[in-house]
């Protein structure tokens, strides 16, 4: 078994063995249920033809449709979305949405393809898998790279071939069928995750300093969700540049030049660090919110932070996870921290199937509700079991699939 989804089950099987599950219970688990590759041949704007690879992995559904992101990335691999596949398996048991766990993705610079060559890719790769997606079977969203326009190709490609199902895929633009509040909900998520951690250490968000690594969808909402709060975000950094400033940050400058430029690099708004350096610099809250793997054992231990949020999927090595709970780290693992995205997406689906829309005010109380329950769970089963909170949440998280599998039966 290769890297990424080793990683995950190594988190797993900790929980397991918690839990005392059955070596065939956690075989069975761990099986993803399907794997579909498909090749996707699209013609260039300069009329040449290239071929990508797009992949679906649906890893486990006994909870519900199987759910989970699509992502345009170079290093996207099939290791690699069987890993954030199973990671969406367990984010959705332990928020209790009624999703099982999928992932897909291209292996494709999009930065190199035309906005014409982006939607022909993916109405290709639509083409490719539309007989195994669907509102009651495997529903799409954004992750990276992706955004609300590519949602929106799918859900018109998916309509070809099987009429009007806006519920098929999450994340659409609100002119769309999408969800007020989708756009912002991970970070969102992210912010309430924190704010209840802080609770039980009697602190408010307004009381700590953040750092912040990436600022797409997830990294720049949860800086100027934290910076609306009184929180001092005091770096921030994207593949582009990085900023650090003690003081604080002026986030909506930030976000203002990205609107504009769409990455970071040309803000002249705080004196700029290098990439490397984002990570290691001190503050209360680091909040890694670009890709997987940035925190591995050769940096863990050089860390000046106390609380980690795991805006990204799978950021921290199981090797550095080690480390980090040596040095009493706290990590708000990334099953819970991110989760508010696919919750929302959750109330997407359920506007979908109903027709009927939500108000911003609707959407952002359910999503509290959701995300303040889990955390006390996960926060009771910490205390229960005397374990970090990561190792709670897979508690939480395989103990509620388990018990739906058994029900079902083979
Ligand atoms: P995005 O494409 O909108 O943004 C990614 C950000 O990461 C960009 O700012 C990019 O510049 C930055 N980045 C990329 N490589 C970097 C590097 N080497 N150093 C520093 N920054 C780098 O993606 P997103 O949707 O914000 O997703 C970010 C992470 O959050 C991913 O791990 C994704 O799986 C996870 N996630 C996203 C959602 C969602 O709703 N979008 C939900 C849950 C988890």
């Amino acid at each position: 078994m290769s890297n990424a989804f080793a990683d995950v089950n190594r988190y797993f099987e900790r929980a397991a063995a918690v839990l005392n599950l059955s070596r065939e219970v956690v075989e069975q688990l761990v099986t993803p249920y399907r794997e579909l590759r498909v090749e996707c041949t699209i013609r260039m704007d300069n009329g040449s033809i290239r071929t990508f690879t797009g992949y679906r992995v649906q890893h486990d559904n006994s909870r519900g449709p199987f759910k989970g992101g699509l992502r345009y990335h170079p290093d996207v691999d099939i290791d690699e979305v069987r890993a954030l596949a199973s990671l969406m398996t367990w984010k959705t048991a332990v928020v209790g949405i009624p999703f099982g766990g999928a992932k897909g993705g291209i292996s494709v610079d999009p930065s190199q393809l035309s906005v014409f060559e982006l939607e022909r890719l993916t109405r290709k790769f639509v083409a490719g898998i539309h007989d195994l997606i669907g509102d009651s079977v495997d529903i799409p969203a954004p992750d990276v790279n992706t955004n609300a326009q590519v949602m929106a190709w799918i859900m018109d490609e998916y309509s070809k071939f099987h009429g009007f199902h806006p519920g098929v895929v999450t994340g659409k633009p609100v002119d769309l069928f999408g969800s007020v509040g989708r756009d912002e909900a991970t970070g969102r998520g992210v912010v309430i995750a924190l704010e209840e951690l802080l609770r039980t250490q009697a602190q408010q968000l307004s009381d700590a300093t953040y750092v912040v690594q990436g600022f797409g969808n997830v990294g720049s909402h949860t800086a100027r969700i934290l910076h609306e709060r009184g929180g001092r975000v005091i770096g921030i950094g994207d593949h582009t540049a990085s900023f650090y400033d003690t003081s604080g940050l002026d986030i909506p400058s930030a976000l203002a030049h990205v609107k504009e430029k769409r990455v970071l690099a040309g803000w002249t708004g705080a004196p700029q660090i290098q990439n490397s350096e984002i990570l290691l610099k001190p503050c209360d809250v680091l909040i890694p919110a670009a890709l997987g793997g940035v925190i591995t054992k050769d940096n863990a231990d050089k860390l000046q932070c106390r609380i980690i949020a795991e805006g990204a999927n799978g950021p921290t090595t199981p090797e550095a996870d080690e480390i980090l709970r040596h040095r009493s780290i706290t990590v708000l693992p990334d099953i819970f921290a991110n989760a508010g995205g696919v919750t929302v997406s959750y109330f997407e689906w359920v506007q979908n199937l109903q027709q009927f829309a939500w108000d911003e005010n609707k959407v952002r109380v359910e999503l509290e509700r959701v995300m303040r329950n889990a955390f006390r769970h996960l926060n009771q089963t910490a205390a229960k079991h005397h374990i970090d909170l990561r190792t709670a949440a897979f508690v939480v998280a395989i103990d509620r699939v388990a018990r739906a599998t058994a029900q079902r039966g083979l």
